[in-house]
Parts: C-alpha cells; structure tokens; sequence
C-alpha cells in the first residue's frame, strides 16, 4: 500500500485515493497546505493498485517532441483572456464541437482552485487562464473514465503529473482521449492561497467607523492580465464592497507580477509543494499528447510576431495528437531549442528558496503581507553572508599561501 515516508515522493495527483477498491485511503491536509494519501489499513487488502498507478513510483520516459509550434488563437478576444497564445481554448472548442468532454482547472464558489468538466463551449471559459494553486482533483479520473468507456472524446488538461497520474490510473490507451500539459515551473500551497485571499478580504473590509465593518466579496480573479502587456502581465482582483449605509461598489486591485506579493513569493519558489523540486515527470515524461507553454524568449525568436498579447508554444508529444484539432490557430514551426533556452521548468526542477522552511515555520504565527516579503529580504540578506564569508575565506587562503 501507498505510505508516504518523504513528501517529495508525492506529488498529490490522488491516482491512488481514485483506484482503491476498498476506499480506504483519504487525502489529509499537512501544515504546509498539501494533500497527502492516508491509508486506513484496517480495512486494506494490500491488493497493491494504489502503488500500480502512481506515477511517483513508475516514472516514465523522457521524450523529445515530433514537432514544436508557436501558436495564437485567431479569436483575438480568446487569446486576450488566456494566460498565452489561447491554445487550450482551441483545443478545447475542437473537443467539444466533435461531441466530446474538457476536463481543467477552475475556481469554484470560494475561490479555491478544482479541477472539473464541460460539455458547452461557454463551460471552457472557466478553464481559460492560469491558475497559480494546486488544484484538488476530486473524483475527476474516475469522471475521465466513465465519459471514455461511454464512446465520448475526452479532453484532459492539467499539470503534467495529473496528466501522468491520469494515464496510470486509466491502465489502457484510449482512442478517444487527448491529454494536455503544460511546461509546469510548480504549484503553490493551497493554504497560503486560502490565507492570501482572507487577508486580502480582511485589509479591504475595515471601516472608519470602528463598530462597524464593510462587506467585502471577491467578483472576479486573474493572474495573467495582459492590458499592461502579456510580458510583464498583471494580477488583477475585482473585489465587491458594500458599506454600513448597504451602498455598494466595485474595485480592481491590479498589479504587476512582479510586485504582487502572493506571485512573489509563487515564483521565488517559497511555496512550492515539495514535489515540484524534484518533479518525476519533466523532460515531456507524462506521457501527454500535447505539451502548452508560454512562448518565452518570442520577442528573441520570432520578433516579427511578437506583439506582446500572448504567444503560446505547443509542443506535439504524440502521433495521435490529430491536426484537424488546430484548425483555428495561427501556428509557425520552432525548434525545440528555441523554447528550452527561455524556459527551463521544460527540463529542470525548481529549486527551494533557501527561506521555505523560515516560511512554512512562521506561516501560522504571522500575516502573509508581512512573511512574504520578510523571507524574500532575508534570503538577499542570507546571500550577501555567504558571499562575504566566501570572500574573506578566499582573502585569508591566498594570505596563507
Ligand atoms: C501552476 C502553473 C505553472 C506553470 N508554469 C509554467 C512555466 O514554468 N512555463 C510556461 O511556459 N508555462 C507555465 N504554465 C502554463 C502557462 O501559464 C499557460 O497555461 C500556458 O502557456 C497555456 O496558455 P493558453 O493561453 O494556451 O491557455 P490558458 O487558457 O491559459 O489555459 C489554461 C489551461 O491550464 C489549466 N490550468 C490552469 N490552472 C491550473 C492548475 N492550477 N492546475 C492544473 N491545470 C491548470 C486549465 O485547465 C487550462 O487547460 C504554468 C501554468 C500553471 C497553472
Ligand atoms: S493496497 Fe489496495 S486496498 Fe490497500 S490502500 Fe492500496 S488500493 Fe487500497
Ligand atoms: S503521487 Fe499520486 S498516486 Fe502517488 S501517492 Fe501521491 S497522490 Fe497517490
Ligand atoms: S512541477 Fe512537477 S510535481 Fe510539481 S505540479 Fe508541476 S508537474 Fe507536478
């Protein structure tokens, strides 16, 4: 049975939980904020499934791609709402226009980022857009399954160890199934998440009025806003107040990513899930059909298309991976050199910040306002030490010479 000694030996996909015949395993929330498999053994019958589909114990090849594009949506108002080129989108469209199912991530009523499916095209906008959280699974593989064994085409997107976790638990190669991953950098704690938007809630909700407080409530969501530019996108928040006196009005907190704090801390790898630094499925390894990414680097590559909107690269895994699907994009062929120098996560994983244990130590104890920022000045502070020690160890050798 699954017994997770070492949390980077699980990167939370919950192949396992979905396959156990006995239901005994749960996911369990740690201090961090990340799910891990707990198995009842009392009711387990050591039948060895849930070690079968993981794809942390069974890690698979690492792949070259057939063929890499640089790709946009023609719908410019498409490509606009997605985090790149809005390629999933248009993958997405084809899949369900054909009849069929789009499984991705989402934000359900609380703002906490699940994993769930559409049979409508207005369905896939919920999916559109990066969402930087783990995202919870559910009982999606399952869903996946149900839809395939019924004859329906299946589109599955989501990190490549979902991707990878997906494939294991389904056990066969189905026809009828596309399966989309992205160039993954690593998925941020949902409990800094939750923490991070109470706190946004809290800060907008004080009053003059000391007896009393505002409403506040969250409309809308984007990590990825391009009006300021794609290259340096924004986040935005639309957040809904209303006051004592019951009058009510809306607001859009925006700022670069990088001076908001939560992206701060997101890509300065503070948060990651402990997996992510030792990712089992980089080098295209999931075994997905499509790989989506940002096209970083396009203004280097491909200048004279780079009109700072978003530009997608997508990689093709698979021989099955049909052109028909791509119709509606505006795609030019790159090699796989062109993407690899501007966006390493392709091949390597993220390294921990040097403060992420000060984080998670302190994550209790202080606001995120303040932690965020006071771990990532002590790491330059932590540098600029071992700099000076190496310098002055280096100055007392060549003295000793
Ligand atoms: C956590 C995370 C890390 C990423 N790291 C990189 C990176 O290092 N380099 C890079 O080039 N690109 C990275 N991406 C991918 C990138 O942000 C874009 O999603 C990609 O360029 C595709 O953009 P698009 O315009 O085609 O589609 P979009 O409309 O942006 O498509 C979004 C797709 O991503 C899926 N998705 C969104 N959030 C999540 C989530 N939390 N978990 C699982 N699936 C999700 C949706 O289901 C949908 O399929 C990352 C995405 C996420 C969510
Ligand atoms: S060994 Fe079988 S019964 Fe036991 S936890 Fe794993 S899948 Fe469930
Ligand atoms: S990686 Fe997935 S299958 Fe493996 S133990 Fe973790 S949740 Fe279960
Ligand atoms: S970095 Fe690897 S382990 Fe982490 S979410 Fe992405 S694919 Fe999964």
């Amino acid at each position: 049975m699954i017994n997770i000694l070492d949390k980077q030996d699980c990167c939370g996909c919950s192949a396992c939980i979905q396959v156990c015949p006995k239901q005994c395993i749960t996911m369990l929330e740690d201090k961090e904020g990340f799910l891990y498999p707990q198995v009842n053994t009392y009711d387990c019958i050591d039948c060895h499934l849930c070690e079968k589909v993981c794809p942390v114990l069974h890690s698979g090849k690492p792949r070259k791609p057939l063929n890499v594009y640089a790709a946009k949506n023609k719908d410019e108002k498409i490509r606009l709402q997605s985090s790149s080129g809005g390629v999933f989108s248009s993958l997405a469209e084809a899949i369900i226009n054909a009849g069929g199912v789009v499984f991705g991530a989402k934000f359900d009523e609380e703002w906490k980022v699940v994993h769930g499916y559409t049979e409508t095209k207005d369905g896939i906008a919920d999916f559109r857009g990066s969402k930087y959280v783990q995202s919870w699974m559910g009982d999606n593989f399952s869903k996946v399954k149900y839809f395939l064994d019924n004859g329906r085409k299946v589109l599955f997107s989501g990190t490549p160890c979902q991707v990878a976790g997906l494939k294991r638990f389904l056990r066969k190669p189905y026809e009828n199934l596309l399966t989309v991953d992205f160039i993954c950098h690593g998925v941020p704690s949902p409990k800094v998440w939750r923490m991070y938007l109470k706190e946004l809630l809290e800060n907008h909700s004080v009053s003059s009025n000391p007896m009393s407080k505002k409403s506040v409530s969250i409309e809308n969501i984007s990590f990825r806003d391009k009006r300021l530019g794609w290259k340096k996108f924004s986040c935005v928040f639309m957040l809904s107040i209303s006051d004592e006196n019951g009058e009510k009005k809306t607001i859009s907190l925006s700022e670069m990513f990088s001076e908001n704090t939560y992206m701060k801390g997101f890509l300065e790898n503070l948060y990651l899930r402990p997996a992510c630094h030792h990712c089992p499925v980089k080098c295209l390894s999931s075994g997905s059909d499509i790989t989506i990414a940002d096209f970083w680097g396009m203004d280097k590559v491909l200048c004279d298309k780079d009109d700072d909107l978003g530009y997608s690269v997508m990689l093709l895994n698979n021989v099955n991976a049909s052109f028909k699907l791509i119709a509606k994009l505006d795609i030019t062929e790159i090699g796989y050199e062109d993407i690899l120098r501007y966006n390493s996560p392709l091949e390597k994983s993220a390294v921990p910040d040097i403060n992420r244990n000060y984080f998670f130590i302190n994550l209790d104890n202080k606001s995120l306002s303040l932690l965020i920022p006071h771990a990532l000045r002590r790491r330059h502070l932590l540098k600029l030490i071992y700099r000076i020690r190496n310098k002055i160890k280096t100055l007392i050798d060549s003295v000793g010479k």
